[in-house]
């Protein structure tokens, strides 16, 4: 089966390593002339509306599929109306868009932090009398990474703040004292099974994943699943989406935001999962059976960022499975991930800390 894929980065070419047992064939567009999935399939190298590229990818693909979310409507629609099309562009357009992200949660009764949406300094500072300090100001679009986002702790801080971010729409959030982060990676199939892989405990520094860990006992799994699969329900989802959680001093589970895509936080799946994320997102848009999502063993994923490790110190770590994505080391930058695997969780703990002792990563 052919795949088209729209951009073409690691997520591409993790998904194109896990489609080539199933004999899938891909295509990507990224204008980037350095897009990494490139070297598992062809390339067009084209800017994402540019049509005469999406032309070639539909002629090229029997389904097409994204791992970049912020291509024009123009773009999905387009796409969409000649090939099967997954996820639908309605889930992905409220993805892209903090505020409507937040309104589909409201709506399906899904708990998350007090928002308030922002156009304008004095907006916020209404909303700041509201909501309170601290609070996270966050722009609608294209944040990611903890990128376009800023932390109010003081009243001090918040004159100038919208000027700030752009000038741009913006929502600000109560601050949640989580516990902890939990992601949930969930998969739905085009006749609207869904499966959920265990709970990722999840660590990040500087707003970036430094560490993925499924907990397959996570007391708030169904509570997890079930908050998934209204949503998966509620877009007509297909694919792979992935849920990111504050979980509560009081053991609450509030929403923080979705990704309609495979994920960073499910990197682990690939050795740690009977199915990995990949294959049961490709084994959906493809419309074949979903696969096992169970964890196989005890496992942690940690993230390269901005500068590689020694590549044969980590591969001298019993249970350490090394991923490079080729891509230039930039600081901040995600340019691989290791995922440890162990026998039980005391000597997880202890590869764990070996290889966290090598990463040299630079985050910006
Ligand atoms: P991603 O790379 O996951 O897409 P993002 O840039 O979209 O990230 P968020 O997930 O909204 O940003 O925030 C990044 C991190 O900042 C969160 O994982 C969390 O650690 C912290 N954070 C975000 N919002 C809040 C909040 N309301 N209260 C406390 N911490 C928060
Ligand atoms: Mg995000
Ligand atoms: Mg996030």
């Amino acid at each position: 089966m052919n795949i088209g894929i729209v951009g073409g980065g690691q997520l591409g070419r993790m998904l194109a390593q896990a489609g080539a047992p199933l004999d899938m064939r891909f295509t990507f567009l990224d204008p980037s002339t350095q897009a990494c999935a490139a070297i598992h399939g062809v390339h067009l190298c084209a800017e994402w509306d540019d049509e005469e590229a999406h032309q070639a990818l539909i002629e090229a693909s029997d389904v097409i599929t994204f791992e970049f979310e912020n291509v024009s409507t123009m773009a999905l629609t387009q796409l969409a109306e000649q090939r099967p099309a997954f996820p639908p562009a309605k889930a992905l357009e409220t993805a892209r868009d903090r505020g409507a992200e937040k309104s589909l949660f409201q709506s399906l009764d899904i708990a998350i932090a007090p928002i308030a949406l922002i156009e304008s300094q004095d907006d916020l500072d209404r909303a700041v009398a509201e909501i309170g300090l601290p609070a996270v100001l966050k722009t609608r679009t294209l944040g990611y990474d903890g990128k376009g986002q800023k932390v109010l702790r003081s009243a001090d801080d918040v004159p100038g703040s919208v000027a700030e971010l752009g000038d741009v729409p913006l929502i600000l959030e109560g601050f949640i004292d989580f516990d902890h982060e939990v992601s949930a990676i969930a998969v739905r199939g085009r006749d609207g099974e869904v499966r959920v892989w265990p709970l990722s405990r999840n660590e990040h520094r500087q707003g970036i994943l430094h560490r993925a860990e499924p907990q397959p006992d996570h007391p708030l799994y169904a509570r997890a699943a079930d908050y998934a699969t209204r949503v998966l329900d509620a877009l007509e989802y297909v694919g792979v989406m992935a849920f990111e959680f504050f979980v509560t001093r009081d053991g609450e589970l509030l929403a923080n935001e979705i990704a309609p895509r495979v994920h960073n936080s499910g990197h682990w799946s690939i050795e740690g999962a009977t199915t990995s994320q990949f294959e049961n997102h490709l084994r959906a848009v493809a419309g074949l059976p979903l696969g096992d999502t169970t964890r196989l063993v005890p496992c942690a994923m940690l993230n390269i960022i901005g500068a590689f490790p020694d590549r044969d110190a980590v591969l001298n770590i019993a249970g350490a499975r090394l991923h490079d994505y080729d891509k230039a080391p930039r600081p901040g930058r995600k340019i691989g991930h290791v995922t440890v695997l162990a026998p039980d969780e005391a000597t997880l703990a202890e590869r764990v800390t070996a290889v966290e002792a090598l990463l040299v990563n630079d985050l910006g």
